[in-house]
């Protein structure tokens, strides 16, 4: 039996991922740049992404930020 829809589901990138995507590639680099910097809060990256009309909760980022979202688990 092909489970692999299965698996393909589970390796998904998480909603902060998916919401910043589309961001262009500057600023992209920017903010993984921001999330690497651990002085930076997580609401000022949330603000920073609101500016760019993308809309990502707290905590979503804070758990992109320490990998222990879906997409951090193939790094
Ligand atoms: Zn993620």
């Amino acid at each position: 039996m092909d489970l692999s829809e299965f698996y393909e589901d589970k390796r998904r990138p998480c909603l902060f991922s998916r919401a910043t995507k589309d961001l262009i590639k500057e600023d992209i680099e920017k903010l993984e740049a921001a999330l690497a910097e651990l002085e930076i809060s997580v609401s000022s990256i949330s603000n920073w992404l609101q500016k760019r009309n993308v809309k990502v909760s707290c905590p979503t980022i804070r758990r992109h930020r320490k990998k222990e979202c879906d997409c951090g688990k193939d790094a």
